[in-house]
């Protein structure tokens, strides 16, 4: 069996290890539009300085060797033939029996004025958007961010460290909105603030000053006022990388458009991953690509969206982490608040289970939280008992295996 899987990021490389895992003797080829399997995650400490690009591989540098995976780094699918069954690349034309695409997202352009024809507007989603923003950043030292979710704070963070004069523009009112609560935005509000970032929040840029060659040399706000800047990083929302598949008859809707066996509309072609459109996440990037290579052996396996929402973030040695969706408003729930020093932690319930769980500060007891909001429970729900739970010393035991198994059984005797 001749597998083909376009994109090696975690839907790809998922979908390549499963398939060898299930298939020891088919032939897996992995096509990467870049340099191969590194973490978008951690682009940032690369535009920082706190990381050089072998350091974002998230696996080992032999994993396509010692997998028996034939790996095209820096060899882009330009079009799939379905008819012909092949994918046809610069260095040439490959046969499958079974395609997986997997090729992601990239940066969506904000349609401002001038934005997509700049040549100093640039996305924040992968490597040569990270070297290019490296590059500007040698000429020019005010930047100016457009979104302030995730990525684009992470953006904003990794130039701050670097030594830029930041301004991060977003239309939501605070930071991170979905991935922290108010709270958690506030604190991380004043340390971007403390770190010298302009944060022009719950607005948007009206018009661009252009020089130039059609270079944005300012953005103007609602209020009138010209925020000058010498490049753009546009980290505001993505889009399906599916481009190349433009005459292939892959019907597309917000993403490529798959059943729940993650098939596409043409035979023996998949999609995983955030060029699916399902979501945009790793972890559920990743399910998907393992379920999709399981479809591709033939096992008829349903794809269920059930990874929960789960992020941790670390900006100026603030640690917070997000167990589900913790920026839902609050109705009928409950919810348990502690601020304590530095940390702070907030716990909702509904219907008796926990939904959601938003700590800073302290992230040590995440796994207990992750725990319960895993297996459904809530139960006992005095905020001395859960309070309680993340204090290390009532555990006393140092051996991280024995602590787990402790852990949970001690939650089910207590908390549950
Ligand atoms: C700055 C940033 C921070 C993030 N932080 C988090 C986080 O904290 N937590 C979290 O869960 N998620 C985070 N994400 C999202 C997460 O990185 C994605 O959900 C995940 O990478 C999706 O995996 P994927 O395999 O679908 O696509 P990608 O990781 O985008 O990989 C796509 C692959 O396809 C390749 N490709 C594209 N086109 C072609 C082509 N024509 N031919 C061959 N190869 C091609 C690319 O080179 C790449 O290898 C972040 C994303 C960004 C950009």
């Amino acid at each position: 069996m001749n597998y083909i899987i376009i994109g090696s990021g975690a839907a790809g490389i998922q979908a390549a290890r499963e398939l060898r895992q299930r298939d020891p003797k088919g032939t897996i080829h992995v096509f990467s539009g870049d340099m191969g399997a590194y973490s978008r995650c951690m682009l940032h400490q690369y535009v920082s300085g706190e990381r050089n690009p072998a350091r974002l591989r998230f696996v080992d540098p032999d994993f396509f060797e010692r997998w028996d995976i034939r790996h095209h780094p820096e060899c882009p699918v330009k079009a799939v033939c379905p008819r012909e069954k092949t994918v046809a690349t610069e260095k040439g034309v490959y046969p499958y029996d079974k395609l997986l695409v997997a090729s992601g997202a990239v940066s969506r352009i904000p349609p401002t004025p001038g934005f997509a024809e700049a040549p100093n507007v640039f996305g924040f989603r992968d490597l040569r958007d990270a070297e290019a923003i490296l590059l500007a950043c040698q000429s020019g030292r005010r930047a100016f961010v457009v979104g302030t979710g995730l990525s684009g704070m992470d953006a904003a963070y990794g130039l701050i460290r670097r030594g830029l004069d930041v301004t991060v523009n977003g239309r939501s009112p605070r930071i991170i909105p979905r991935q922290s609560d108010e709270t958690v935005s506030g604190l991380y509000e004043t340390r971007f603030r403390q770190a010298g970032a302009r944060l022009l929040l719950g607005q948007s840029v009206v018009r661009t000053v252009q020089g130039e060659g059609g270079r944005i040399t300012g953005l103007i706000m609602a209020d009138g006022e010209e925020i000058p800047c010498d490049f753009v990083v546009a980290a505001a929302g993505v889009t399906p990388s599916a481009a190349f598949l433009n005459g292939s008859g892959i019907a597309t809707g917000k993403g490529i458009a798959v059943n729940e066996y993650l098939e596409t509309s043409v035979p023996d072609i998949f999609a995983a991953g955030d060029v699916t459109g399902l979501s945009g996440t790793w972890a559920s990037a990743a399910l998907q690509g393992r379920t999709a290579a399981r479809n591709m052996l033939g096992l008829r396996e349903r794809y269920k969206n059930e990874t929960l929402a789960k992020n941790t973030m670390n900006f100026f040695g603030l640690p917070a982490m997000a167990l589900g969706d913790v920026s839902a408003p609050i109705g009928s729930e409950e919810e348990i608040v502690w601020k304590d020093g530095g940390e702070y932690g907030r716990i909702v319930r509904r219907e008796g289970t926990i939904v959601s769980v938003q700590l800073a500060g302290n992230l040590d007891h995440g796994g207990i939280w992750e725990y319960l909001i895993r297996r459904g429970m809530g139960g006992d729900w005095s905020a001395a008992k859960l309070r309680h739970a993340s204090q290390s010393g009532f555990y006393g035991f140092s051996s991280d295996a024995g602590k787990k198994r402790i852990q949970s059984v001690w939650l089910e005797k207590h908390i549950v």
